[in-house]
């Protein structure tokens, strides 16, 4: 590990820690909401279908429905946040509270952490609010991921009569 960037310890991984951060968002700790918890510190910006797919293998008698009702409960409790960007379901991450954006990449899905434009929510003034008081800005970047700029190249350099439909 180089000190480079404040990303969030590799401890917060650990079972007692993720139990910690549900008992002080308020909730009973289970093991279903263990495993979602410890899905979701594997695997951010994660549908629940996902995290449903992680967590049976350890707990078979989970339901989506109760990865669902977990979900809700720890977004609920400002444990988790939900977003949707426009045309995927929707995705569940645990970094909250610092009004963080994302950009998605429109040929594959891939999401990716961008930090808040300007610092702290909201980081962008609108010129005319309409008299609201504003709390949060919520920003979409759209664009084509690393792995598919080199994707996109290799396909149109190879064939360069098929490059209107990216679906294979
Ligand atoms: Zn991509
Ligand atoms: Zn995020």
């Amino acid at each position: 590990m180089t000190s480079t960037e404040v990303s969030p310890p590799e401890t917060t991984h650990r079972p007692e820690a993720l139990a910690d951060s549900i008992r002080a968002a308020g909730l009973r700790v289970t093991a279903p909401r263990l495993a979602v918890l410890l899905a979701l510190a594997e695997s951010p910006h994660s549908t629940a279908d996902r995290l449903f797919a992680s967590v049976r293998t350890d707990l078979p008698g989970t339901s989506l429905q109760a990865v669902y009702g977990v979900l809700a409960a720890f977004t609920a409790a400002g444990l988790t946040r939900k977003i949707e960007p426009s045309g995927s379901a929707a995705l569940f991450e645990r970094r909250v509270g610092d009004n963080h954006h994302h950009i998605v990449c429109t040929r594959c899905g891939t999401v990716r952490d961008v930090d808040c434009a300007v610092g702290a929510a909201p980081c962008l003034t609108p010129e005319d609010a309409s008299g609201f008081a504003v709390q949060a800005a919520e920003v979409t970047y759209w664009g084509v991921c690393p792995t598919c700029q080199v994707e996109l190249a290799t396909t149109l350099s190879s064939a360069p009569l098929l490059l209107n439909k990216g679906a294979r």
